[in-house]
């Protein structure tokens, strides 16, 4: 007797909407968030808003000279990491550290390589350039978010083994930022990603993230508590306690807060991210990954991703990887 056909519910059928989602939603947060990034809270307002200023006719990036829909070192080294996932054959941390050094190294050199990255990545990725192992490429105590933005991959890959996905996040975060701190932000926004991926209830995304992370990192988990005390203040309120977003900790508390505060609406949440002072393009850019994945593209209001830089290959990339790792 031929065997009964599953249901399609039966069968985990992985959303392809949500892997671009992902991808598209955190490269159009880096986007907004990259011109106003440096300024404070009051001058970005002056200018009209983060969104004012990255949909209107005379568009200015305060941190640099790229036009619109520019994205930063956060997105680039997004897609290193996706495209070293690709690349490794294996799941075993050694081989896709191997092709993540090799990533990280390609996005170094690159000429494309002028969009203020963090000095503790281009130290740590110096590192690994010059030879160095991946356990000891890391800048001893950096705490700094490069760590933590660039993840988001890592739950795409690995939605399905959340022991390999916090293997993984946690080398990638060693080969540069060689805290505990780091290890903590960094699994957190590749856990955050496969949330969305496995439909895990989105409210209950901070409780399930204390639960994940408990006991890597004191501080990290206090900054976990932290954001709980803020939930029902306003923003600029908010990120006077929670921090600016400069670290791992302080940028995945500041995403989850507007991710939460605004109920998983992309535009609001993005916004709220980037009109900040501070890691505005990386806050954004974090926050719009874990909505995008929990949404799907198609959520994305079309404004945010009608001049996103390179934004037919981030989705193909998102095909890719929705390709290789659905399960
Ligand atoms: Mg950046």
């Amino acid at each position: 007797m031929a065997e009964k056909v599953k249901p399609i519910s039966e069968k985990r059928l992985i959303p392809l909407e949500k892997y671009i989602g992902t991808i598209l939603g955190l490269a159009a947060g880096d986007a907004l968030g990259y011109p106003v990034e440096f300024l404070s809270i009051d001058q970005i307002k002056e200018r009209g808003g983060s969104e004012f200023i990255y949909l209107s006719s005379d568009f200015s990036n305060h941190s640099s000279n790229h036009p619109k829909g520019t994205y930063s070192d956060d997105t680039q080294m997004s897609i290193a990491l996706a495209n070293a996932l690709l690349k490794s054959k294996t799941a075993r941390v050694d081989e896709v550290m191997y092709h993540i050094g090799r990533e990280f190294i390609k996005w170094y050199d690159s000429p494309e390589n002028d969009r203020a990255p963090g000095t503790n990545c281009m130290a740590g990725v110096r590192n690994l350039r010059r030879g160095c192992d991946w356990k000891d490429s890391g800048v001893d105590n950096a705490k700094s978010c490069g760590a933590a933005m660039r993840t988001a991959p890592i739950g795409l890959a690995f939605y399905n083994d959340l022991g390999k996905l916090k293997e993984i996040a946690a080398a990638s975060a060693i080969s540069t930022h060689n805290s505990k701190s780091a290890e903590a932000s960094a699994i957190a926004n590749a856990y955050l990603v496969a949330r969305g991926i496995r439909n895990e209830n989105p409210q209950e995304s901070l409780n399930d993230l204390e639960k994940f992370t408990e006991g890597i990192s004191n501080s990290f988990s206090y900054k976990l508590r932290e954001l709980e005390g803020t939930l029902n203040l306003e923003p600029r309120e908010a990120f006077k306690i929670i921090g600016a977003g400069w670290r791992g900790d302080e940028a995945v508390a500041g995403a989850l807060y507007c991710v939460l505060k605004t109920d998983f609406d992309y535009r609001e949440a993005v916004v709220m991210a980037a009109d900040n002072a501070g890691d505005s393009d990386s806050v954004a850019s974090i926050a719009g990954g874990i909505i995008g994945s929990h949404i799907g593209f198609k959520e994305i209001p079309r404004l945010f991703l009608r001049d996103l830089e390179n934004r037919d290959n981030l989705y193909k990339l998102a095909v890719s990887l929705y390709d290789r790792f659905k399960k």
